[in-house]
């Protein structure tokens, strides 16, 4: 029998990549495609369907040898592959599954992007040989993950493992989901940038501005994390706060978890790291309770933007 390969496919809001890996996780091609703004689901299938079509003949595996497709979306992916809600994509109640089940006649399975990040992490990443793992992923918000058992943790609507919205203050900043002082509105990227511009506006003086050469766009990570090499004081404050916050919901995660790993990921940590991990594990260790019995480590993601391509294979293999 010839060797089963499997296609991972990343749907993004601002980006679709998709890769034929092997059933051991190499990548044998790969491709992406920008996803066009407001993009129907019928046209979002479309493109979907002509990535792996370009896969499949760049890997020049035939098609017999597939052994399914694996999707990581972004939002709420229930068990039997229904997908419930996208903030930023319109696929909400489309059956894209069942529609690429029609076309390419092979298994189907689908969840979360960030779930499925922390899947091939634990596959082929910072998680291998670990049964109980935490992940989050400070980017523009804050992703959550959680593996325990060897199982992904999804809930009964596969809405779980919300951890970037995990209240850390009564009647703290409001959160993009609703509510107040939410573990993101600390340490998503985007509220790092509100408390900077906030400081900025009460006169406060920032490097910032300067080190974003006259752009006036969204702070990206590689300008805080050249604040921060700057030592601009309002950025060092600000982000002194975020990490102390992802700190204290490492505490909170292994208290309910007990995991033997927290993964932390995302654009933030990614460009930031070097300057919030000290401060996460000091904030961390102040936690008396695990003091004697303590086995819990903090690591960082190791496989970037393929994680979750890859995670989606994981999936479609079990
Ligand atoms: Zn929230």
């Amino acid at each position: 029998m010839k060797q089963k390969f499997f296609i991972g496919i990343d749907v993004g809001g601002t980006k679709i990549a998709a890769a034929a890996v092997s059933a051991n996780g190499k990548i044998l091609s790969r491709k992406k495609i920008a996803t066009p703004p407001a993009s129907k689901p019928s046209a979002i299938l479309k493109l979907i369907i002509s990535l792996v079509d370009q896969v499949l003949v760049e890997s020049g595996l035939p098609m017999q040898n597939l052994g399914g497709l694996g999707l990581g979306l972004p939002g709420i992916v229930d068990k039997n592959n229904h997908i419930l809600a996208t903030p930023n994509i319109d696929l909400a109640g489309f059956p894209l599954c069942e529609k690429l089940k029609k076309k390419f006649r092979v298994k189907i399975a689908a969840g979360n992007d960030v779930n499925l990040g922390l899947l091939g992490e634990q596959w082929l990443g910072a998680g291998q040989k670990a049964d109980d793992i935490i992940g989050i992923f400070p980017g523009t918000g804050v992703g959550g993950a959680i593996i325990i058992d060897d199982k992904l943790v999804t809930g009964t609507q596969g809405a779980a493992a919300e951890i970037g919205h995990m209240i850390m203050m009564m009647d703290g900043p409001r959160c993009n989901c609703g509510n107040h002082g939410c573990l993101e509105a600390f340490a998503g990227r985007w509220a790092i940038e509100r408390d900077i511009r906030a400081a900025m506006q009460k006169g406060r003086k920032s490097l910032i501005s300067g080190l974003m050469d006259g752009k006036q766009g969204p702070i990206k990570s590689k300008f805080l994390k050249n604040a921060l090499a700057a030592k601009d004081p309002i950025t060092v404050d600000v982000m002194t706060r975020a990490a102390k916050t992802l700190g204290l919901a490492c505490i909170n995660v292994r208290h309910i978890f007990n995991p033997q790993l927290i993964i932390l990921g995302g654009g933030v940590i990614e460009a930031c790291g070097d300057f919030l991990l000290p401060i996460i594990n000091k904030t961390f260790h102040t936690d008396p309770f695990f003091a004697k019995i303590d086995k819990c480590k903090i690591v960082t993601s190791k496989l970037g933007d393929d994680a979750v391509i890859l995670g989606a294979v994981a999936l479609v293999k079990k």
